[in-house]
């Protein structure tokens, strides 16, 4: 008779109820369906992984962050932050809200017309826009955010060989009280250098001054930072009045509100310490208002908020492929997807839930990606019922970045499915496949032939 193979036996502590050492449990009843529509039946139909968006949950965001500003302040305009999320279907539920687009980039610039964004109403941020791209905007009357000097004199000279005026505003970096300070992007306010480029565009008359820009932050969870931020913008923009006699038209306050996500390292959960829209809007508006404008002169305030509108209308979902014990008799729980696809949980110890009824038990537990790669780790520690191979599991507040930031390493790229406000379905992003990812390749001919 064969002799068994030797395994080191294991007493492991299963938690039971509430809070304890391990930390607290999330999960009470499974996840089992998005507006509707049921796990189950979405990963059979489109495969596993899979990302949901849910237009209903980005329209009521949207809604709750204009009714926020909006019975606050009298003019309030959204720009979508295409960084955050471009996938087209997802830009077009922003402008069908009313929002306009912020690029911050050429590629993202073409996105925005292609999707039938008025060029006057793109907002073209970021330090590297190129002559031609800058030659575009101008043509068609964007607003360019001057974020360097470099940027103001070639803009100029562009201006004086097309014969045309550019309208800009600029961005502006300042402290807060929030730290490290985001200086690296537009001139600093302390210093002196945003009110220089206030100045060099003023005095020159190929160059319209329509607003002021500023992008203090991500994930910002103090809401008194973007109030010292709106009343140091204000302060530029009675300086122009002051000086020059002409009105700024709008304070573009940026982005960085906190989603609902919870932050590494974080005690409490993001839906316990995020602040919520009112409490930035009351921060913002209350600073604009106070600071001395008349009232037919009241800038326009713009906000670029990208995460914190559609980072809960994004799911991942996927499928337990194993099961196995650490060498330190940790769980661990291998899934169908990794941080190719989940970019933030380098940043986010992001919700799971199981998709199917599970028992009482929970043990810390270890979720790792299927890469062959170490850094793979979609969870580095929560309390889950145990998963069985084959179980599906759902990843909240992932709507934000992933779909930009995502990489095609090792496997194709999931597809990904659009919930409409009637709970229907619709692609909005095929599964990659094999042709479409080698679309751009080439085989030099002398490299197709070899004997092995
Ligand atoms: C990224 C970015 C945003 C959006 O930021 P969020 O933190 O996603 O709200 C807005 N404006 C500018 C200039 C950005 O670079």
């Amino acid at each position: 008779m064969k002799k068994c193979q030797y395994e080191r036996p294991l007493i492991q502590r299963l938690n039971v109820g509430l809070m304890n050492k391990f930390g607290t449990r999330t999960e009470y009843v499974p996840f089992t369906h998005i507006d509707g529509n049921s796990i189950k039946a979405l990963l059979a139909a489109y495969g596993s992984p899979l990302f949901v968006i849910s237009e209903a949950t980005i329209r009521q965001t949207l809604r709750d962050a204009q009714r926020a500003f909006r019975t606050r302040y009298p003019k309030v305009q959204f720009a979508w932050s295409y960084k955050t999320n471009y996938l087209n279907a997802v830009c077009c539920v922003f402008h069908q809200e009313g929002s306009w687009a912020e690029v911050v980039s050429g590629f993202e610039y073409q996105k925005a017309l292609k999707n039938g964004v008025p060029g006057n109403k793109i907002i073209f941020n970021g330090p590297d826009k190129t002559v031609g791209e800058l030659e575009l905007a101008i043509k068609n009357s964007s607003l360019i955010h001057i974020d360097h000097l470099d940027e103001l004199y070639m803009l100029k000279e562009l201006c004086m060989k097309l014969e045309l005026k550019a309208r800009v505003a600029v961005r502006v970096n300042m402290d807060t009280g929030v730290y490290p300070i985001w200086d690296r992007f537009g001139f600093n306010y302390e210093n002196g250098q945003a009110w220089d480029a206030i100045n060099k565009i003023m005095l020159s008359d190929m160059m319209d001054l329509c607003g002021l820009h500023c992008h203090i932050g991500t994930f910002m969870l103090t809401p008194s930072a973007y109030a010292v931020a709106a009343y140091k913008m204000a302060d530029l923009a009675l300086g122009v009045r002051q000086k020059f006699n002409r009105s700024i038209q709008y304070i573009d306050m940026g982005g960085g509100f906190a989603s609902k996500n919870t932050l590494k390292g974080s005690y409490l959960p993001g839906v316990d310490v995020s602040p919520s829209f009112d409490q930035y809007a009351e921060a913002i508006t209350t600073a604009i208002l106070n600071a001395g404008f008349g009232e037919s002169e009241l800038p326009m305030i713009v906000l670029e908020t990208g995460r914190a509108l559609v980072d809960e209308a994004g799911f991942l979902l996927g499928t337990v492929i194993a099961n196995k014990r650490l060498g330190d008799g940790r769980r661990a729980t291998v899934l169908d997807f990794g941080v190719n696809v989940l970019f933030t949980s380098f940043w986010y110890d992001h919700k799971i839930s199981p998709a199917q009824d599970f028992s009482r038990y929970t043990e810390d537990t270890v979720i790792f990606g299927p890469l062959c790669m170490n850094i793979d780790v979609v969870r580095e520690n929560v309390p889950l019922p145990p998963l069985n191979r084959g179980d599906h599991v759902v990843v909240h507040t992932v709507g934000a970045y992933n779909l930009t930031q995502w990489m095609q390493f090792i496997s194709l790229r999931p597809a990904v499915v659009m919930i409409d406000m009637n709970d229907q379905l619709h692609i909005i992003r095929e599964r990659e496949t094999m042709s479409s990812v080698e679309k751009d390749e080439r085989l030099p001919d002398y490299l197709t032939g070899f004997k092995l």
